[in-house]
Formats: C-alpha cells, sequence, structure tokens
C-alpha cells in the first residue's frame, strides 16, 4: 500500500505517518527529516536545502523529485511507503506520478486543521536535537528525550517563519490537494483531534481501499 499524508505544518503528518508505518510494517518517508539530515551536511546541496528550510520555503522540485526517487527506489519501499511531506506541489504531485508508474494505487489522506491551532502547535513544539522525536512542551516529561538528546524549538517553527510556511502551504501546496481530488483518491479527516482520535479517522478512510486489496 502506498500512503501520501497531506496536511499543513503542524497537522501531525509526521507523528500519524509513524502509526501506518508501524501497522502496515512499510517505511516512513519523511522529505522533511531527509532534508534536515542533507542540511547537516558539508556539501553544495547542503547550503541551498537550509536556505530554503530556514527561510520557510520550500526546496527546488528538481532537488526534491530527485531525493525521493532515490529513496522509493530502496528494497524496503517496494511493498509500501508512508510518504509524510511529499508531494508539496503539484508538479512533484506529477513527478511522483512518473515515478510510481507500474507501482500500484496511490492513496492520499489530508489532514486538516484550523490554521490558529497550527500555530499553537508549532509555538509549543520541540525535536531532539539528537534523534529528531517531536516532544510537545505541555507533556508531562518534555525535558529530555529517551534517547538521552535535548529537545530544543526548530528554527523553522518561530513564528515569523511558521507563519510563512503556513503561506506557502496554501499557495503551492493547497492545490495539490484539487489535483487528486479530481482524481478520486483524496481523503480528508478532522485533524483537530487527539492523535488516537486522528489515528481512528485515518483507519477508516483508508479502509475501503486496504479491503479491496486484500481480496
Ligand atoms: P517538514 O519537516 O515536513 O515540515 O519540512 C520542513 C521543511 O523542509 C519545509 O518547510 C521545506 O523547507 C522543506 N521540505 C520538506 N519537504 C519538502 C518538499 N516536498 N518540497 C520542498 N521542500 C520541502
Amino acid at each position: 500500500m502506498n500512503l501520501v499524508l497531506i496536511g499543513p505544518p503542524g497537522a501531525g503528518k509526521g507523528t500519524q505517518a509513524d502509526r501506518v508505518a508501524l501497522a502496515w510494517g512499510v517505511p516512513k518517508i519523511s522529505t522533511g527529516d531527509i532534508l534536515r539530515r542533507a542540511a547537516a551536511s558539508t556539501d553544495l546541496l547542503a547550503i541551498a536545502v537550509a536556505g530554503a528550510m530556514a527561510a520557510g520555503e520550500l526546496v527546488s522540485d528538481d532537488v526534491m523529485t530527485t531525493l525521493v526517487d532515490e529513496r522509493l527506489s530502496q528494497p524496503d519501499a517496494s511493498s509500501g511507503f508512508i510518504l509524510d511531506g511529499f508531494p508539496r506541489s503539484v508538479e512533484q504531485a506529477q513527478m511522483l506520478d512518473m515515478i510510481l508508474e507500474g507501482r500500484g494505487q496511490l492513496l492520499v489522506v489530508e489532514i486538516a486543521v484550523p490554521e490558529a491551532e497550527l500555530l499553537r502547535r508549532l509555538g509549543r513544539r520541540r525535536i531532539c536535537g539528537r534523534c529528531g522525536a517531536n516532544q510537545d512542551t505541555a507533556a508531562p516529561d518534555a525535558s529530555a528525550c529517551t534517547c538521552g538528546g535535548s529537545f530544543v524549538l526548530r528554527s523553522d517553527d518561530k513564528e515569523a517563519t511558521a507563519r510563512r510556511r503556513l503561506e506557502v502551504y496554501t499557495r503551492t501546496t493547497a492545490p495539490v490537494l484539487d489535483f487528486y481530488r479530481q482524481r478520486g483518491t483524496l481523503q480528508t479527516v478532522d485533524g483537530d483531534l487527539t492523535p488516537d482520535e486522528v489515528a481512528a479517522c485515518i483507519s477508516l478512510a483508508i479502509e475501503p481501499f486496504d479491503r479491496d486489496l486484500a481480496t
């Protein structure tokens, strides 16, 4: 099963992608995680990637398509994957179609959350500097990660950059929803619920497709 989770920053795509990946035994492919690793390296790509991310802008479609094509060609993705953060433009969605030709059905689930709630969540989100795990400052054990790393504010979660990322989502990524809606593969779930409730909504949304594939 091939699944794309789409939603604005702070919608909970990463959290839900982890759950579905675990349930299905397929890899979660987060382009944000791939880019954060790339940005920490020392090559030329790192400079371009880090600059775009720090400004809350998108990394170029060409770079993204190459990275995703490479990742999806690895053996662990051959029987399915969860994409978290890709595609983020109609051009990327078109390139994904080409990459996936002959690889089975693609399901797309949008996680919808009101903007005020997104800004509240991004302001409270911390990321482990060592393993990349997310944490909410309101959680009871928010001081240190289980891996021993410290939680820090992601620089692109600072309010001005977070607002810019939401604008970029509305302008460039929201049209991807129409792209998939027109072909009948888009399901939308309410992301303004607890993580368990959202997970249940996603299961319900993909269950008919899951059943089709099983028969
Ligand atoms: P995320 O962790 O998914 O919120 O992504 C963090 C940042 O990585 C985004 O704000 C973009 O700068 C960049 N990024 C992630 N995925 C993509 C993509 N598919 N296309 C372009 N830029 C991306």
